[in-house]
């Protein structure tokens, strides 16, 4: 970072609302944005719980080589006491699972930093992910599942069922601890919630999150939004959740800032600030300001699009 001013990219300041002009929005991104690849999010003064710096990622494939990121950086600003909803989206390809796969410490880049909570990444520093695919274990019980994380520490089994049933409650799945983690026993939502409590159990400060949704109909997918709002709000921690996710009616309902990512390279085009109520329920979706951050993420994504073509 080089200065404060270089700290923020934010597309609303807090008073601000989304305005359906979009030139008007680029004025106010063009004045207040400077030329830094210094990007942050939220603007605040906060500690920064996730900092990738300086990424490059290159792949070197029969004599081609593919450069996903260069030089990206991108800074998380936590937030004690509340915890927030951070959510990526952009063009498939674009490197949104490569951040993820980053910050939980199963990929390095070709060159820079992964600092985590002040703290730079090492190969045992590992945090926990949600996939669109079920990933829990079949042959274990959504007890032993959730408390994999604390078996795996050595933590007594009395003490670790106890933690575990109080994440199992979080996720809405108390009176279900006693039966396998596999379908159709649970139902696909019902394995999502285990795969949260199991990676919330494991690091209450960040919850990573790809796609976790995309796998289910329509309308669990609508309840499943519902349910993690719903599981951040009961959580005792404030964790950051990153998630990605295509769907950009999801990425406003859950988001507190969105970060749209352009390709080649890999580069963040706008963070915006979601400026609704923090605590959210679907009500919010049928109101104007919801629809007019959906409308201009759209206009967005179009765009990207149109200059790839
Ligand atoms: P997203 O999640 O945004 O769809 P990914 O993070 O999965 O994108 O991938 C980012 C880019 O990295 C993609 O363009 C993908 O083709 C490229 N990529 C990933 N692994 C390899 C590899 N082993 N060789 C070449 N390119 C790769």
């Amino acid at each position: 970072m080089t200065g404060t001013n270089n700290m923020f990219r934010n597309l609303f300041s807090d008073k601000d609302k989304p305005k359906k002009n979009v030139e008007e929005k680029k004025a106010v991104k063009t004045e207040s944005v400077p030329e830094s690849k210094d990007i942050s999010v939220p603007l605040c003064n906060n500690p920064i719980i996730i900092d990738l710096k300086n990424i490059t990622q290159k792949y070197n494939n029969t004599g081609s080589v593919t450069t996903v990121f260069d030089n990206f950086n991108l800074s998380v600003y936590d937030n004690p006491d509340e915890g927030q909803f951070v959510v990526l989206i952009g063009a498939s390809g674009c490197g949104k699972s490569t951040i993820l796969r980053y910050i939980a410490g199963l990929q390095k880049p070709t060159s820079g930093e992964i600092i985590i909570k002040g703290k730079k990444q090492t190969d045992s520093d590992k945090i926990g992910m949600v996939f669109q695919q079920y990933s829990s274990l079949p042959w274990r019980t959504v007890m032993e599942n959730v408390a994999l994380a604390l078996e795996i520490k050595g933590v007594s089994k009395t003490e670790r069922e106890t933690r575990a049933m109080e994440f199992i409650k979080i996720v809405g799945l108390e009176g279900h601890e006693n039966k396998y983690a596999k379908y159709p026993i649970l139902s696909g939502g019902q394995l999502q919630r285990v795969a949260i409590a199991r990676n919330l159990i494991a690091n209450e400060d960040i919850l990573l999150m790809d796609e976790p949704f995309g796998a289910l109909d329509v309308n669990t997918r609508l309840k499943m939004q519902d349910s993690l709002v719903e599981i951040w709000r009961n959580t005792k921690g404030d964790p950051t959740i990153i998630l990605v996710t295509h769907d950009l009616s999801e990425a406003v309902y859950l988001a507190h800032h969105v970060v749209i990512l352009n390709s080649n390279p890999g580069r963040i085009e706008e963070i915006i600030k979601i400026d609704l109520p923090k605590m959210r329920d679907s009500s919010i979706k049928r109101t104007s300001a919801f629809s007019e951050y959906v409308h201009y993420l759209e206009d967005v994504m179009v765009k990207i699009n149109k200059s790839k073509n």
